[in-house]
């Protein structure tokens, strides 16, 4: 019976159980038991998922580059697939520089208000600070030099080196079509068995996905509400509009723009879209982590929306690392209004800067928590606001940051159904 249950259905219960009984554990002040005993099935979930990520990387694009007929075939795809990012990313900047400028919600908040807020919270973005300092004395080539690894352990080490990883499979794929089939074919059944090994442990990661995001979920009420429940509501009361701001412009992009995209090039309907993606969204949503969501988005696209594995193996990857929307919507969202409440009147050159930073941003930022709000340091010093204006936002970034990752690993899918679809372009 519970077989039969759609996987969504099961996740979505999974995330309303899990902030059913955070709440009822702040009311009934027994908070303490849920990240003693919840919260680490939360943490297990997270882990599997993140374990998981680099081999899949791995040996799904190793396995779809050997799957090519022609070289030529793959780098179309690279463009068509750098260049899709990139415009939707300046789609979604725009949309977020239309929105603060309308709403300008930063004039609304009082002068009071915002000494308290630096006071409060100013402390703890030097050490953000501290960590996006080196920035500013980078050549700007160096985001190529950073994509290629000086030693493959090194980058496999870490979830925030995917892009290094994409690169030495893409090399070792090349190379691989390249050489005489006596030596290829044993080490391509070898990493297509290998893939298909790893596809299955992410299956059994998805069964217990909604354990997982119920317990993320706790924990995360908990974490968050649980210390200062009246300190909470009072800071979405002041910081409401500014919050609502990002959801404006996330829920265009959703609902509007990416739904239109493929209805006009690949007539892929919205439901039938969304349908299959909903749990990729929900786990983007508990984890804030677009790098651990990705087993489920390729599992989903592959599946559901029967997109290709040498398209999905190398967009959605590459998406994780450059492709953010939501972040870069939010950054540029962000950023106009910390120069609102510092009175800070930005000229229109400056708002040409801040979407190109915001665009460049957010291909630098890495998919997981927090990454994007770090990364505004950048936007912030290049128009001349003390990065201290984070200290305005960093309170509610969370909640924000479970919701720009849903629209990141969305954006993700959307080109890759897109480019999936229409076999034309490929
Ligand atoms: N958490 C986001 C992601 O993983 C990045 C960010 O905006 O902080 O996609």
């Amino acid at each position: 019976m519970i077989k039969r249950i759609p996987l969504y259905v099961k996740i979505l219960a999974g995330l309303a159980i899990g902030i059913f009984v955070g709440i009822i554990a702040v009311i009934t002040n027994s908070g303490g038991f849920i990240i003693d005993y919840v919260k680490p099935f939360g943490t297990i979930f997270l882990n599997l998922l993140k374990l998981i990520a680099i081999p899949l990387i791995f040996t799904s694009l190793v396995s779809g580059i050997a799957g090519l007929s022609n070289i030529k075939k793959f780098s179309t795809l690279g463009v068509q697939t750098f260049v899709l990012y990139i415009v939707t990313t300046v789609i979604a900047v725009c949309i977020g520089l239309g929105l603060v400028n309308l709403i300008r919600p930063g004039d609304y908040f009082s002068e009071g208000k915002r000494s308290e807020m630096m006071a409060k919270y100013g402390q703890s973005i030097s050490i953000d600070e501290k960590n996006v300092q080196n920035l500013g004395h980078r050549s700007p080539l160096q985001f190529l030099v950073d994509m290629v690894p000086e030693n493959i352990v090194d980058a496999a080490s870490s979830n925030t080196s995917m892009l290094q990883i994409i690169v030495f499979a893409v090399l070792f794929g090349l190379a691989l079509i390249s050489i005489n089939e006596q030596f290829s074919e044993p080490v391509k059944k070898f990493i297509v068995g290998l893939n298909e090994v790893i596809l299955k442990i992410v299956d059994f990661i998805m069964l217990i996905a909604p354990i997982g995001v119920l317990a993320l979920m706790a924990g995360l009420i908990v974490d968050v509400i649980g210390k200062d429940a009246a300190e909470g509501i009072q800071l979405f009361v002041s910081l409401g509009l500014y919050f609502l701001t990002v959801l404006v412009g996330i829920f265009i992009i959703i609902i509007l723009i990416y739904p239109s995209i493929l209805r006009i090039f690949v007539k892929v309907s919205f439901r039938q879209f969304y349908k299959a993606i909903f749990p990729a969204q929900l786990v983007a949503f508990s984890t804030s982590s677009s790098a651990a969501t990705l087993p489920v988005t390729m599992e989903q696209v592959e599946k559901e929306l029967g997109i290709d594995r040498e398209i999905t193996s190398f967009v959605l990857p590459l998406g994780v690392t450059i492709n953010m929307d939501g972040t870069s919507l939010y950054q540029a969202i962000a950023s106009i209004f910390i120069a609102q409440v510092m009175g800070i009147d930005l000229s229109l050159s400056q708002m040409l800067t801040v979407l190109i930073m915001a665009v460049m941003a957010s291909i630098g930022s890495a998919g997981v928590p927090g990454a994007g709000m770090v990364m505004l340091i950048v936007i912030l010093n290049s128009i001349g606001i003390p990065a201290e204006g984070l200290a305005l936002i960093i309170a509610i970034d969370r909640p924000l940051d479970m919701f720009r990752t849903v629209v990141n690993v969305t954006g993700d899918a959307m080109i890759a159904t897109l480019l999936g679809k229409n076999r034309k372009i490929t």
